[in-house]
């Protein structure tokens, strides 16, 4: 086992995965920016090393100055987190040159399931289904034309380096596929200097469901069953619960096959999760994998009892995942997303001192969070500062208790999105789990 992680991260998740590491007694190194000198994941790691000023490039997205925290004080392991580096390939592969287990997948894991359209032919052939579309890249306009001749309107243009919800454009009808497709290509070359478009059928009104998968380095997948993040906004998740209302056992299984299937195309290590978009016949598609933790993977710890970042530690250590697999999952859990955004104000940021905090707790309540009362929530960075975590013994129990805890929460000094969900708990739509991706396309 590791005597020392590095945590290449900030905010909630750092401070995550610093708590499973003290359980574990395992020491942790926290970095961070000089935006980050009051946030307390530098405050409950064992070290701390300032890496730079705010900018992401010069400090959480710098590899150079990551490692030599790494060296300085003699971490034998980095735990990337989400975003920033977790997905990025030579970082995984400088790691292991520089002999520091990256816990999470190798580069060429990465590598193939990073490029959304690579990854889509590679779980085909594995027979998991995919949304019909391209096969792989489409190199041009003219290849563009020639692809959507099989295809029915609308149609979906896909960066292939897209993420977080960004670079992708709906066509609804053929006239319009030539200027969207030149627009698509101009807007992911600026946003991810990588212009390769994908084309999928636009699939009308699904759900997003996706399974927590988890591997280790002796060919054993198991799957911890799926979660429903169909409540978004602009393709970015703000509520996710499991199990999903839609999917029934039969369901699940067959889901769950699909996914423990693609991520063995891949002899995949560590956590990981298979998006799929699963429309209104019940057909389920792959749309991506994430090979890191994700962002709600506390409601499958909920459902579960299992500590999804000590198995992602034990995974990258060489230990074998359990004979026999997990429990089986019970209850239901969700969870909320607390941004420091306005909602009256289209989601505008709003960063700032916290002048009062006061947390819900108490029975099947859960937050994770690195905020507090003073906290000043700096600008450079993603607006979530606590997510709420609520646990039921069926689903009405665990949106009871998610109405009671948001109520309960009270963050002053800024906007935050306290005031939506709450007005999402009493929506009878959500209450009787009957949404899509569109829900909040009519919601007010
Ligand atoms: P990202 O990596 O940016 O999160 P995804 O590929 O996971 O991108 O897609 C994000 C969201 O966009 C999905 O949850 C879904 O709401 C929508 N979406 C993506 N592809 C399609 C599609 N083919 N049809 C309909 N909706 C889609």
């Amino acid at each position: 086992m590791f005597s020392k992680i590095l945590i290449a991260n900030r905010g909630e998740i750092a401070l995550r995965i610093i708590r499973t590491c003290r359980v574990m007694g395992i020491k942790t190194v926290a970095v961070y920016s000089t935006a980050d000198e009051h946030s307390l994941h530098v405050r409950f790691a064992d070290e701390a090393v300032c890496i730079g000023p705010p900018a992401g490039r010069e400090s959480y997205l710098n590899i150079p100055r990551i490692l030599a925290a790494a060296e300085i004080t003699g971490a034998d392991a980095i735990h990337p987190g989400y975003g920033f580096l977790a997905e990025n390939a030579s970082f995984s592969e400088i790691c292991a040159e520089s002999g520091i287990k990256f816990i999470g997948p190798s580069p060429d894991m990465i590598h193939r399931m990073g490029n959304k359209s690579l990854a889509k032919e590679t779980v085909r052939a594995s027979d998991v289904p995919t949304v019909p579309g391209s096969a792989g890249i489409v190199a041009g306009l003219d290849e563009g034309l020639e692809t959507i001749r099989g295809i029915d309107f609308p149609i979906i243009l896909k960066a292939s380096a897209g993420g977080g919800g960004k670079g992708m454009r709906i066509v609804r009808e053929r006239s319009e596929f030539e200027r969207q497709f030149r627009m698509a290509k101009a807007e992911a070359e600026s946003a991810f200097s990588n212009g390769d478009l994908y084309i999928e059928k636009y699939i009308e009104n699904p759900r997003h469901v996706e399974l927590q998968i988890l591997g280790d380095q002796h060919g054993n997948v198991v799957h911890l069953g799926e979660r429903d993040c169909s409540i978004q906004r602009r393709h970015q998740k703000l509520i996710e619960e499991s199990p999903s209302p839609a999917v029934s056992e039969d369901l699940r299984n067959r889901m769950g096959e699909a996914a423990v299937a693609a991520a063995k195309a891949i002899n995949y290590e560590g956590a990981g999760t298979i998006e799929f978009l699963l429309d209104k016949h019940q057909q389920f598609f792959f749309m991506e994998m994430n090979t890191r933790i994700q962002v709600e993977h506390p409601v499958t710890e909920e459902v579960t009892g299992v500590d999804l970042i000590r198995e992602q530690i034990r995974a990258a250590a060489g230990v074998k995942l359990p004979e026999g697999g997990f429990a089986l999952p019970s209850g239901h859990a969700l969870e909320c997303r607390i941004n420091a955004e306005d909602p009256d104000k289209d989601f505008r940021p709003s960063p700032g001192m916290i002048t009062s905090w006061h947390q819900p707790s108490g029975f099947g309540v859960r937050v994770d969070s690195h905020a507090y009362q003073g906290y000043v929530i700096p600008p450079y960075y993603d607006s979530m500062i606590a997510k709420l975590i609520v646990r039921g013994a069926d689903r009405a129990e665990a949106i009871d208790r998610m109405a009671q805890a948001l109520d309960e929460f009270v963050i002053e000094g800024i906007a935050t999105t306290l005031p939506f969900h709450r007005k999402v708990m009493q929506n009878p739509a959500f209450r009787e789990g009957v949404f899509d991706t569109h829900f909040l396309d009519t919601f007010s």
